[in-house]
């Protein structure tokens, strides 16, 4: 069984470097999103909002720069060999950027892990968030949020093989692995912890984890977890279902309501003309989750 999951790896690494070997700028990854089906985004012509810093500091540098997550199957991953980013959350960023009349080929994608999203929005690194950001009070203390554009769930992820783990309470004893800082990981300590939890930066080392027995499980949203199954369906399913509701939101500074209130405006806008739809097809789609209705957005007042 450890061999088989170890040669399992070793094909999703040679899988990885075939991808790459032809991948030329555009060329889709393996299962991944395919250019020709995303839509494009039309740059909104004498935008501006000058009431907002982040959005003033962008246009005099001429885009934006979004953190985002380069390991989660169909949501936000970068392939190594050109450094293009994909996914639903990157094709969310890029719609936001061309409303807000900014080059969405343009934006400067950085990787941030779940534990420094607030520290990276509050000291200015980035100027949104787009990575499977769960809006909470705790959170909004520290950021903004517009939207929700997507609702996930905590969900589980296993070995194919097994058979006692349905849900969070068949945890007990179980080693279980989730990300630094994430609302999945912080459910599971205070809500079972006669969980064994385990922490990494990434859920794609949880993953890894599971695959090689040293762990039992892997915790995080259904839809990141899906795209995971998606890729290894012969090793890895869910078990039980959803135990939370996870709305992701685009995280921005803080005090910036103007940025808030006109990415509200613009998801309104692509939910509308098809964008939204559009994009989720042809990204988390991919992992056989057929395009929902997306959440009202939650336009609370200026803070
Ligand atoms: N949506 C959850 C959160 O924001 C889990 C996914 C993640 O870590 O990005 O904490």
């Amino acid at each position: 069984m450890i061999a088989k999951s170890l040669r399992l790896l070793a094909a999703l690494l040679v899988t990885a470097v075939a991808a790459t070997a032809c991948g030329k700028e555009g060329s889709p990854p393996v299962k991944g999103p395919s250019a020709d089906e995303l839509p494009k985004y039309e740059v909104a012509q004498g935008f501006s909002l000058p009431d907002s810093p982040t959005w003033k500091r962008a246009a005099k540098r001429g885009h934006f720069v979004v953190g985002a997550k380069e390991d989660q199957p169909y949501l936000g991953e970068k392939n190594p060999a050109n450094g293009v980013y994909s996914g639903f959350d990157i094709e969310i960023a890029r719609m936001i950027s061309a409303s807000l009349g900014l080059d969405p080929k343009k934006i400067a994608f950085k990787t941030i892990a779940s534990a420094n999203r607030e520290t990276a929005l509050q000291n200015g690194q980035i100027d949104y968030y787009v990575g499977t950001y769960t809006i909470n009070d705790n959170r909004k203390k520290l950021v903004g949020f517009a939207g929700p554009y997507f609702m996930a769930g905590q969900s589980l992820l296993v070995r194919k093989d097994e058979e006692d783990i349905n849900g969070p309470q068949d945890l007990a004893g179980r080693r279980v692995c989730s990300a630094a800082g994430s609302t999945p990981y912080q459910r599971i300590q205070a809500d079972y912890p006669k969980a064994e939890l385990v922490a990494y930066d990434t859920y794609s080392i949880c993953v890894d984890n599971l695959l090689t027995f040293q762990v039992d499980a892997v915790t995080t949203d259904d839809a990141i977890l899906l795209g995971f199954a998606a890729k290894a369906p012969d090793e890895l399913k869910l078990a039980g279902k959803p135990f939370s509701e996870e709305p992701y939101g685009i995280g921005v500074p803080r005090k910036d309501n103007a940025l808030r209130f006109a990415m509200n405006d613009a998801l309104e806008a692509r939910q509308k003309n098809g964008d939204w739809k559009k994009a989720f097809e042809a990204t988390l789609g991919l992992s056989g989750v057929p395009a929902p209705t997306p959440p009202p957005i939650d336009r609370y007042p200026a803070s």
